[in-house]
């Protein structure tokens, strides 16, 4: 399968999934996972019309996309992965979207980089659901205290988003993220990846993360 056909078949059980749980079908974006794909596949992505991408490394992501973000201004990337302080600049300058806040003094730096470049980018606070020792993410105990704190930085928090643990039902962390996210009446819910963005949705995802169902594995080098 090509890229561009495994675009139109995840873009159709995207729509599907809508239909299956009354959303409208709009109500959900792909966020093209890049991360380590050769650049064929990319190009291939760019050619079928994809604009949105995600990254987890600040430095590969620019390496990839900063030359093709210049001469394609529609592009909109967003930061998956987790965030160190000392990235925090270039971060601001190559993202579109941060979807993994985790912790105060993470969010302190972005609200002074962002007032410093004047780009007032969209934020997810990335909650470790499953409360796994290794993972990052705030603990779903620690969201509000967080939440709070960012608010008061004047952080524009739209939303929040979890990676569920390797093994576990993902459907109770979804379940979770939604319960966290309309508790602090938040709208945006980015969940859901290769293997269960259509269960995802029916949970209420906006912002799916799909790498390997798109682009095929990722080359283990
Ligand atoms: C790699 C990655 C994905 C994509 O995973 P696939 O299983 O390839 O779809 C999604 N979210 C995050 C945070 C990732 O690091």
């Amino acid at each position: 399968m090509s890229v561009s056909e495994n675009l139109t078949l995840i873009t159709a059980r995207m729509r599907k999934a809508c239909q299956e749980a009354g959303w409208p079908s709009d109500q959900v974006t792909l966020v093209a996972v890049s991360k380590v794909q050769p650049d064929d596949r990319i190009e291939a992505a760019l050619a079928a019309g994809q604009k949105i991408f995600g990254e987890n490394r600040v430095q590969e992501a620019r390496q990839r996309w900063a030359a093709r973000k210049l001469s394609n201004p529609d592009l909109l990337l967003h930061l998956i992965g987790p965030l160190q302080t000392n990235k925090v600049k270039d971060a601001v300058s190559l993202f579109d979207v941060i979807e993994t806040i985790d912790r105060i003094p993470l969010a302190t730096e972005l609200a002074k980089e962002m007032a410093r470049q004047d780009r007032h980018l969209p934020c997810f606070i990335q909650v470790n659901t499953g409360e796994e020792q290794q993972k990052s993410g705030v603990s779903p105990a620690g969201l509000a205290a967080l939440y709070q704190e960012c608010r008061t930085l004047g952080l524009n928090i739209t939303g929040l988003m979890c990676i569920p643990p390797a093994g576990d039902p993902p459907a109770l962390h979804f379940a979770l993220l939604r319960k966290l996210a309309g508790q602090l009446g938040l709208r945006s819910l980015s969940m859901g990846m290769s293997h269960d963005y259509p269960e995802a949705i029916r949970l209420g995802a906006t912002h799916i993360r799909v790498g390997t169902a798109l682009f095929g594995d990722r080359q283990t080098t």
